[in-house]
């Protein structure tokens, strides 16, 4: 095999092969990825609540999902897609992320808040508790919509629901 065969056969669309973020961003740098791994972490499981909740293609979904498995962030449990190991190590990643965008997009404040399940001490961007001081993992995280939330459909969905009420991180929905 050629370089340039070897080249073409990986899936990059950045130049740099030398940057741990450009491999990360062709992992979950697409449109909707990581919006399908947020939702994963607020419990959603099944093909049908993805596609309901982030109202997306179908055809984009599978084709998103299918790529989340083959790079093992998800698995396929039972017709269920849940997160892996490795897919959960993202959960900083998104804090990180969504705590930018409260602070610079969200003039109402955070859109939603992040607890500390045990104590409900609120969670700073690196998700360490402002009560106890310990970072708490995100299975002992509970979220409920923040003071910048804006309620949207007056007749949401059971998830859209769910989403609205507290409730802990990746407790099935
Ligand atoms: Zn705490």
């Amino acid at each position: 095999m050629n370089y340039y065969s070897v080249v073409m056969a990986l899936p990059s669309t950045y130049a740099d092969r030398n940057c741990s973020l450009a491999r990360t961003l062709e992992v979950v740098g697409e449109r909707w990825t990581l919006l399908i791994v947020r939702d994963a972490f607020f419990g959603i499981r099944r093909f049908g609540d993805f596609a309901s909740q982030l109202g997306i293609p179908r055809a984009v979904l599978t084709n998103r999902l299918k790529f989340l498995v083959q790079e093992q962030v998800m698995e396929r449990v039972d017709g269920e897609y849940r997160l892996t190991a490795k897919g959960l190590e993202l959960w900083p990643v998104l804090r990180a992320m969504t705590a930018w965008g409260d602070e610079h997009y969200s003039p109402g404040g955070e859109k939603r808040t992040f607890r500390h399940d045990a104590d409900g001490g609120l969670l700073d961007a690196g998700n360490r508790c402002c009560a106890c001081g310990a970072v708490v993992s995100v299975q002992d995280v509970r979220t409920e919509p923040g003071p910048g939330f804006e309620p949207g459909n007056a007749n949401p969905d059971s998830v859209s629901a769910l989403l609205t009420t507290p409730r802990r991180l990746l407790e099935p929905l």
